[in-house]
């Protein structure tokens, strides 16, 4: 296992720190380290998969609690109202770099298009 596949349970563990946000009994939300927006945190299971579409087949219950989560996340972050986007980089042309599957929440100001 590389450091980047590891890198997300050594933070659920507390070996790396990181600025936590919400913490559920399968889940763990905190701050990315390189925010895209003003508003910008990580949704993880604490179980690791190493995508979406894994976790979708294998534990269709933790997709939804780390949906569930990102709300919750969306409400502590006060961007509900205003509206925020749920993001799941899968593989290498999207550029996911954490093979421990994670939901990027943005919000907090008018997001761009994205695509290319
Ligand atoms: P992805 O490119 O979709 O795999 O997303 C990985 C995310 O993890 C990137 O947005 C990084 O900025 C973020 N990241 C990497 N290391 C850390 C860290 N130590 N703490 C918080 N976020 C991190």
């Amino acid at each position: 296992m590389t450091d980047a596949e590891t890198l997300f349970e050594r933070i659920i563990a507390g070996e790396i720190p990181s600025e936590k946000v919400y913490e559920t009994e399968t889940t763990f939300a905190f701050r990315d380290i390189h925010p895209q927006a003003r508003v910008h945190v990580l949704v993880v299971p604490k179980k690791r998969h190493r995508n979406v579409a894994e976790l979708a087949a294998a534990d269709p219950q933790l997709l939804a609690d780390m949906l569930t989560t990102a709300a919750k996340v969306a409400e502590l972050e006060g961007i509900a109202e205003s509206g925020y986007r749920v993001v799941f980089n899968t593989d290498s042309d999207a550029g996911q770099t954490v093979f421990h599957v994670h939901a990027h929440v943005l919000g907090g100001e008018q997001l761009g298009f994205f695509g290319r």
